[in-house]
């Protein structure tokens, strides 16, 4: 048995069992992380010691025989955009190199309470903008499945961090994809749930009406387990909405996949005529034909609003951006520049110079153009209107459809050394970005390609608050893969 291949379920198995310990565990972990960290740089850091003290605190409430959570002993990862107590936070940014944060998220004082392991912080695209960890002031995160692709981003730390067994499950954050992409990279499952189910009190903004947390992990069945522990209503979060599912109790000795039976999947007519890799676009065909043998319909569906998604998306991403970027001005937050300054405006622009990469000033710079008072109603105003519609489109598919479908991403995790143009790389967020346009649960489960060894996401997007419904399905679909 190797430990660091257990999901989270079996772990927990396991410790109810006696057949290790939490403390057991941990260490493999964070040997694990030892190991191999140095090649796939998925941390910023580590927090050994207060893992293994925790670990020892769990071990005594299992001797105990206390009741505990079923995270109780699993090992986490946070990206490092997540608050925790005393430690580190700096969202990949030289910006806040050194900044400890003073309290715990709402989802972290969350994992504490239900004794999740949190082995550290992860790497992830400088305040997450981005989609391969390139940005990242850090250094890039490779990926697992092959050391000279990249891991995805924005939350590549989260999605490597699992896919490696440096950690059993990671909380990650999506505003555009960033928990699916990584996750369909790296051949691990990625769930981003319906806008406002976790709380983001304590999770750093990139732009809050798409933002929201979500979980990487080794199955379904662990995602659901997390999501369990992490969704509800908090008041310290205005948009905080909690999840009418209320709990997931699926019962996974049945025969899940029978959850397949009749479920109705649209596949967008608009993204049919992409151009997709060849093993995307095989895999894709043999996740439909499976789907199809087990009872679903799979079909085509026009939504013509689909093709503004990308301008739409950057057109507001960047406007709330260009806003929450504002709080880091070196006075109370972020880094302070050395150099002489005869204003405070040049400490300013001096300060943020330093401290921002290109990635972010871009954002900023197109953002604040954007929301400036000649161009606001040309830009932000329309772009505000075309999200309506793409909602309201969306809404008339889900009246007769229950989840649309497509592969995570129009190609396979480039190589590191790959680049690509500024057009290409906003352009291969396509079919991610809708979920987050809409508020929408959304899902990325693997496909594992074979010879290669690498790993084809496959997605599915239900409609706002169905949740449950999305869980129920992906069981399904995954347990029918491993026949
Ligand atoms: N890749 C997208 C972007 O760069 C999404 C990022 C995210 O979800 N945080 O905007």
């Amino acid at each position: 048995m190797n430990i660091n291949e257990l999901k989270a379920w079996e772990i927990a198995e396991g410790l109810r069992n006696k057949d290790f310990s939490c403390e057991e565990i941990t260490k493999k972990y964070i040997d694990r992380i030892k190991e191999v960290d140095k090649d796939i740089n998925a941390y910023i850091t580590v927090t050994e010691q207060a893992a293994l003290e925790n670990a020892k605190k769990v071990d005594e409430k299992f001797n105990n025989r206390e009741e505990v959570s079923d995270i109780a002993g699993v090992p986490i990862s946070i990206k490092d955009n997540i608050s925790v107590k005393n430690i580190k936070m700096t969202c990949a940014s030289k910006m806040l190199e050194n900044y400890i944060s003073p309290y715990d998220a709402a989802l972290v004082e969350k994992i504490k309470a239900n004794d999740g392991i949190i082995l550290g912080k992860v790497n992830l695209d400088e305040f997450a903008m981005g989609q391969s960890t390139k940005t990242s002031y850090f250094g890039i995160t490779k990926n697992p499945l092959d050391l000279t692709r990249v891991s995805g981003g924005s939350s590549g730390g989260s999605a490597a961090s699992v896919s490696s067994g440096e950690a059993c499950i990671s909380i990650g954050t999506d505003t555009g994809g960033s928990v699916r992409q990584p996750s369909g990279f790296c051949g691990v499952v990625g769930v981003k749930p319906t806008y406002g189910s976790i709380s983001r009190y304590g999770v750093a903004s990139m732009a809050n009406t798409f933002d929201q947390p979500g979980v990487v992990a080794k199955d379904v069945r662990d995602a659901i387990t997390m999501l369990n522990v992490l969704e509800g209503k908090d008041n310290r979060d205005a948009t905080s909405v909690g999840n009418p599912g209320l709990k997931y109790d699926f019962d996974y000795s049945k025969d899940l996949e029978e959850n397949l039976k009749g479920i109705k999947f649209a596949i967008p007519s608009a993204f049919l005529d992409m151009d997709l890799d060849k093993d995307v676009k095989s895999e894709f065909g043999k996740a439909i034909k499976i789907l199809k043998s087990n009872g679903a319909i799979v079909e085509a569906y026009d939504i013509d609003s689909l093709k503004y998604v990308i301008e739409t998306y950057n057109i507001l991403v960047n406007g709330e951006i260009s806003s929450n970027m504002a709080r880091f001005d070196s006075i109370r937050f972020g880094h302070r520049t050395k150099k002489d300054f005869d204003s405070i405006e040049d400490m300013y622009k001096k300060s943020r110079g330093e401290g921002f990469g290109n990635e972010v000033k871009r954002r900023i710079m197109i953002g604040t153009h954007i929301l400036s008072l000649d161009f606001a109603d040309e830009y932000y105003n329309k772009a505000l209107e075309v999200r309506g519609l793409i909602k309201k489109n969306m809404d008339d598919l889900f009246k007769s459809y229950d989840f649309m479908i497509c592969p995570t991403t129009p190609c396979l995790p480039l190589k590191i050394e790959n680049e690509m143009s500024l057009t290409e790389i906003y352009q291969s967020d396509l079919f991610t970005i809708p979920a987050n346009m809409i508020g929408s649960p959304s899902i990325s489960l693997p496909m594992p390609i074979g010879e290669n060894g690498l790993s084809v996401g496959i997605e599915f997007t239900g409609k706002r608050f169905k949740d449950r419904d999305l869980l129920k399905t992906a069981l399904g679909f995954e347990r029918s893969l491993q026949r």
